[in-house]
């Protein structure tokens, strides 16, 4: 790689809504690009005009990221380009319903999505990323991850994955240079509710999808590890994180809780 490359930020799901806005806003950053989702058209009206507006290249991977094949692809990108050093794994889903009129095979088409894709897009980057020393994986959770009971059937368990897996990626590889993110979103409004059969409109509280981009951004160039663009208070979020670390000494025992105890 000569040094006058560019870095290149990776970013599935670009074709509309959360990734097209982070694909415009690495682009004015001066990052070339790799776009990817299924809709190939979409993502060149985007890319011409990024190209034309900031002079970046753009690169297109028309991918439908629950194909094994269609994965492999952008995996053998992510090994394969040195310039990639921003991966954004964006592209997910919701279905339709929940459990009790739940179609299995959908069901595991979004663990696919939404959770497979993930783990083996990051597990792509990261040798490449630790040979290097630096890299960053920026993963969009969903603040679902904290209300499983919110009626997305099982979308908020696929959410609970990211933001665990984040959490463990950063523990293991944080202070060897990588730097992972987990964005939390609320309800941003976006094309996923209606793709899903939902009517965004009938939710309160939804963030425009530029300003929740833009929130996590910042807290991309602040390195926080877990960024809620929508929470006002932070401290809710810290004091959630010190519950939950305080319990950890605790549950290694020889015995079983005397509650347990007959
Ligand atoms: P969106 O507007 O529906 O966009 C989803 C993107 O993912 C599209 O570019 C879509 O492109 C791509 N995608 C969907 N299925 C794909 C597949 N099988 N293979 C490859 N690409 C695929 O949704 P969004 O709101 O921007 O969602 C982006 C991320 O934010 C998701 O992970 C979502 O769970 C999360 N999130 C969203 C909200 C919200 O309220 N909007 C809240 C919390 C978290 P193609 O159709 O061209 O493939």
């Amino acid at each position: 790689m000569s040094n006058n490359t560019k870095a290149t930020a990776l970013i599935t799901g670009a074709s509309t809504g959360i990734g097209a806005v982070y694909a415009e806003r690495f682009a004015r950053r001066g990052y070339d690009l790799v776009l990817v989702a299924r809709d190939q058209a979409r993502m060149e009206t985007l890319a011409s005009r990024l190209r034309a507006e900031t002079g970046v290249k753009v690169d297109i991977i028309a991918a439908d990221l629950t194909s094994a094949a269609d994965l492999g692809k952008v995996e053998a990108r992510l090994r394969d380009d040195a310039a990639i050093s921003v991966l954004i794994n964006n592209a997910g889903a919701a279905n339709p319903g929940g459990f009790e009129a739940g179609d299995v095979d959908a069901q595991d088409r979004l663990i696919r999505l939404n959770v497979t894709a993930v783990t083996r897009l990051s597990a792509a980057a990261i040798p490449r990323f630790l040979k290097g020393g630096k890299g960053s994986i920026v993963n969009i959770a969903s603040v679902v991850a904290l209300a499983p009971e919110f009626p997305l059937g099982m979308y908020g368990a696929t959410k609970a994955y990211v933001l665990a897996y984040s959490q463990a990626l950063h523990a293991e590889l944080g202070a060897r240079g990588i730097y992972v993110q987990a964005v939390l979103p609320a309800a941003t409004r976006t094309e996923i509710w209606e793709r899903s059969g939902r009517d965004v409109n009938a939710l309160q509280g939804v963030m425009d999808v530029a300003e929740m981009v833009d929130a996590a951004l910042v807290g991309f160039d602040r390195q926080e590890l877990v960024t809620i663009p929508s929470l006002p208070d932070a401290a809710q979020w810290d004091a959630y994180a010190a519950a939950r670390v305080a319990m950890l000494p605790n549950f290694a025992q020889e015995h079983a809780a005397a509650r347990y105890k007959g």
